[in-house]
């Protein structure tokens, strides 16, 4: 095996860019800057499997919507000559423009010959096809039913250890997809509902961060393109389509990344919120392309505490919310003109739920799963295999 070692120069950076430098390395080598090779390989679980490919789908139908439209636009297949030429609407929120905002820029735009489309009308063209394709309350509620349903496939995982994927999605189908929802149906400890609140309030904010990059890549793309046309510089169609084919690629996976990641998190946070401290659970870490880190704490085995346990041991223990956030995958820092040792506690450790964004690790529970009580679930649970007649033993077994 050939190693080869690279110099960087980082003289001239600052600290805090010396530690981005090094995040950013980090970042790279284990995949998260989203070229790893197997987003879209099916997950590990089957307790989640179908949930991510549920949600990915669903959100790449609305980004191929936004592509389709837009390609429709640039060929100017929508222009609708009228007898009179509205004047340009001002919406309140370019972001989020409702029906009627919606319908009187349809009718704007549609007047504009393509050849005379402005900056301002490229930039209304964004906001109108991503208000309209990935409207702000139907992402939100993606958000809510994507962490409602991982944080209980987590907890069905603690009650049920091994569950076949037919089975696993008929529970799944089962399962409530709001908040509300879940808080009448399971009545939830503080500590799951702590995991439900947070849960939903991140992939929300995540939902949110795509639609944002997505209009601000397209108005970029575009903008970029057609300020050149009006320059007169005749860019080729070609390269316009070959920058958005890029950027669609792009959201594709930032897309993807918060199903993996989030479903992840949230299942595996749901999981340990629903062990007794004591249970022991061994960290899985076997998938392809998984990252240096990852491999090496394939196998490694932790005991279940409580959130509230006074000097909690980052290496033998995990409890419900232990995260990496504010840790690094960097194992130096820049000090002055130095590069430093990290000190264990700033460097990744095992989380309860994804050590990293498309991190795949998962949990299994060594001995005779020991769920905490949580009557509520456990009779829906319950309820559930009594109606297919079936034990979760037998289930697993068809
Ligand atoms: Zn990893």
């Amino acid at each position: 095996m050939l190693h080869k070692s690279v110099f960087l120069d980082i003289g001239a950076l600052s600290c805090g860019c010396t530690d981005h430098a090094l995040e950013s390395l980090a970042k790279a080598i284990s995949g998260e800057e989203g070229d790893a090779p197997d987003i879209w390989a099916q997950h590990e679980s089957p307790f989640v499997r179908s949930l991510i490919e549920l949600f990915s789908s669903r959100g790449l139908l609305r980004l191929e919507k936004v592509r389709d439209e837009l390609n429709a636009w640039l060929e100017g297949k929508h222009h609708t000559p009228g007898t009179s030429t509205p004047a340009a609407p001002a919406p309140l929120n370019p972001a989020r423009l409702d029906a009627h905002e919606l319908a009187l820029v349809k009718i704007y735009l549609e007047n504009i010959p393509p050849a005379e489309f402005g900056a301002a009308d490229w930039s209304l063209l964004i906001d109108y096809l991503v208000s309209r394709y990935m409207p702000f309350d139907a992402l939100q509620t993606e958000a809510e039913w994507l962490a409602v349903r991982s944080v209980y496939m987590g907890k069905i995982q603690a009650n049920v250890e091994k569950l076949p994927v037919v089975q696993a999605d008929r529970l799944l189908a089962a399962l409530p997809t709001t908040l509300p929802a879940a808080r009448s149906t399971f009545d939830p400890p503080p500590v799951v509902q702590s995991v439900l609140d947070y849960g939903y309030a991140r992939c929300a904010d995540n939902v949110q961060a795509v639609t944002e990059s997505t209009r601000h890549r397209l108005k970029r793309v575009i903008m970029a393109h057609e300020e050149q046309a009006r320059l007169g510089a005749r860019p080729p169609a070609q390269a316009l389509q070959t920058q958005l084919f890029d950027e669609f690629a792009t959201l594709n996976r930032d897309w993807r990344r918060i199903a993996v990641t989030e479903v992840g998190d949230n299942a595996g946070n749901g999981l340990i919120a629903s062990l007794k401290p004591g249970t022991r659970v061994r960290r899985i870490e076997q998938y392809r392309g998984a990252c240096p880190f990852c491999r090496k704490i394939n196998g490694t085995v932790l005991t279940v505490v409580s959130p509230d346990k006074k000097d909690k041991d980052w290496d033998t223990e995990v409890w419900c919310g232990k995260s990496n956030i504010g840790r690094s995958g960097a194992k130096r820092k820049r000090v002055d003109d130095e590069l430093v040792e990290r000190t264990p506690a700033e460097l990744w450790s095992i989380p309860a739920g994804t050590v990293h964004p498309h991190c795949r690790g998962i949990w299994t529970v060594l001995e005779e799963a020991r769920p905490t009580d949580d009557p509520k679930f456990a009779s829906w649970l319950d309820a559930h295999f009594a109606k297919h007649r079936k034990t979760p033993e037998a289930l697993a077994q068809t």
